[in-house]
């Protein structure tokens, strides 16, 4: 009997953690519960140690590293993040191209992400059809796919730039964009580039699960709503998290065995995803804070940053440079806290961290992939947005889905000061606090419904099931 031949789907991450970790993930689910034969194609430069870290067979799924482009020329702080991530990506396009050209079995799927539209034109010289795996949420997504519609009103009477405004997004509930698509700023031409192109799509994965976004997600497959944000059809397939490592890789972890030797509950976990960064100011007033409010805690920290963007480290993610915290810290704040405390520097192993029966709460920049991290470990999170889609997803997780505590960042360079700091952590970790208890127990349900997504017969898990039979049956076609 003729055996078909497998499906071949490529997938074209942009670079940056947040979003090359998830479609790694997606890929090698594609290809061991799928069986699927997929391409993770990577764009780099010379400055990308994240990638670099990846070796080029995950679990069957082929990685390949495109060769490093040069973008010198854009200057962190000058150029807005979505400019360099555009460029970087296009720029590579040329290496993409060739490497498809020349590949003994053409891809008959191409996933792009947000950032990496412009491959979109490489998938119709292939007859490659078009799909996009958004790596954040719902409601972003919901947003960015109106945003087109929304420019016109801008031109009327500026909708856009009240950045804390209300946005209303048909038939969703209304939203905070905060810094997603700040008309003020270069990123705002680019991301409306990119979203315009939505409609070349097949359709858009979504690494969020339905029980989570119920109403977004009723609207954006509501057939007279449809008629007023342009979207394909929408899959929601996620959470889709990086796994823990296994038990043997997990001693060698000096946190964690720190980890083992705390109480239940007990530490809360301070992050900023895989480039934030904090002013001088910021640090000491965090640091008299953690210090004020009496918890455990551990605490990934970088080099304050003075007088560029918050995201200035985020294309340099996971690089190894030394740093000594006593330089940046107030004095005695390392010698004082060392009992209930430990400070990371760069990068922590965070899913193992929150996957910690000792971790009780994430102070969080919010990045979807810390979120869904979260939730899918029921540990509630206290939000400190910085960029990007940040605010928005704080805002959704303290007044929507509540697992995180309401807090007042504003999308701007005010420094939150440490009495309010000490009063949102103790708000969630003291055992007493209503608000906490509340917070906790939102935690472990959506816990128990994101793990239901993902399994066998779950929403998430059956989205991906139907795309995939989609996929099979059209690449059998060309085949044929
Ligand atoms: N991450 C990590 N260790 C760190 C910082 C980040 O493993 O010290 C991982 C984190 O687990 C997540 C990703 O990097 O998977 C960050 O993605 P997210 O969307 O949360 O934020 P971004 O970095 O894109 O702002």
């Amino acid at each position: 009997m003729e055996t078909r031949k497998q499906t071949h789907v490529a997938i074209l991450t942009s670079p940056g953690m947040g979003h090359i970790i998830p479609s790694l993930e997606l890929g090698k689910s594609l290809v061991s519960q799928h069986d699927l034969k997929v391409t993770l194609f990577i764009p780099t430069t010379s400055k990308s140690p994240q990638s670099s870290t990846l070796h080029n067979n995950q679990d069957g799924l082929n990685v390949i590293n495109l060769p490093p482009v040069d973008i010198t020329h854009l200057v962190a702080g000058e150029t807005s993040l979505v400019v360099r991530i555009t460029t970087i990506v296009r720029e590579s396009l040329a290496s993409l191209r060739s490497i498809i050209e020349t590949s003994q079995q053409t891809p008959t799927v191409l996933i792009i992400d947000l950032f990496s539209t412009d491959a979109l034109d490489i998938a119709d010289e292939f007859k490659m059809s078009k799909y996009m795996f958004s790596t954040s949420n719902m409601s972003a997504y919901a947003f960015l796919a109106y945003l087109p519609k929304i420019k016109r009103v801008k031109n009327n009477n500026d909708l856009v730039s009240r950045l804390t405004e209300l946005v209303h997004v048909p038939g969703c509930k209304p939203i905070r964009v905060g810094l997603l698509a700040d008309p003020n700023t270069g990123s705002y031409g680019c991301m409306l580039r990119h979203v315009t192109r939505f409609k070349e799509l097949s359709g858009v994965l979504l690494n969020t699960f339905e029980d989570l976004e119920q109403e977004t997600y009723r609207a954006l497959i509501d057939d007279e709503i449809a008629e007023l944000i342009p979207t394909p059809s929408v899959y929601p397939v996620g959470p889709i998290i990086k796994p823990t490592v296994g038990p043997s890789k997990n001693q060698a972890i000096h946190c964690l065995s720190w980890l083992d030797n705390q109480p239940n509950g007990s530490v809360l976990f301070v992050s900023f995803g895989s480039g934030g960064s904090l002013s001088s100011e910021q640090v000491t007033e965090l640091a008299f804070g953690l210090e004020l409010s009496q918890q455990r805690f551990i605490w990934v920290v970088r080099n304050p940053i003075d007088f560029v963007l918050p995201s200035s480290y985020y294309l340099d993610a996971g690089n190894t440079k030394e740093i000594d915290p006593s330089d940046f810290f107030p004095d005695g704040f390392l010698a004082r806290t060392q009992q209930v405390g430990l400070v990371l520097p760069n990068w922590a192993p965070q899913v193992e961290i929150l996957s910690h029966a000792s971790v009780g709460c994430f102070l969080s920049h919010c990045g979807w992939n810390s979120t869904l991290e979260s939730i899918l470990n029921g540990v509630p999170m206290i939000p400190w947005p910085l960029f990007a889609d940040q605010h928005l997803n704080a805002t959704l997780l303290s007044d929507d889905i509540k697992v995180a505590a309401r807090t007042q960042i504003p999308p701007g360079k005010e420094v939150i000061r440490r009495e309010e700091i000490k009063r949102m952590i103790r708000l969630v970790m003291e055992e007493g606090d209503e608000e906490g208890q509340n917070l906790r127990r939102r935690a472990k349900e959506l816990k128990t419904s994101a793990l239901r997504a993902i399994s066998i017969g779950g929403s998430s898990y059956n989205s991906l099931c139907q795309l995939v039979e989609k996929w099979n049956t059209e690449s059998d076609s060309v085949q044929l």
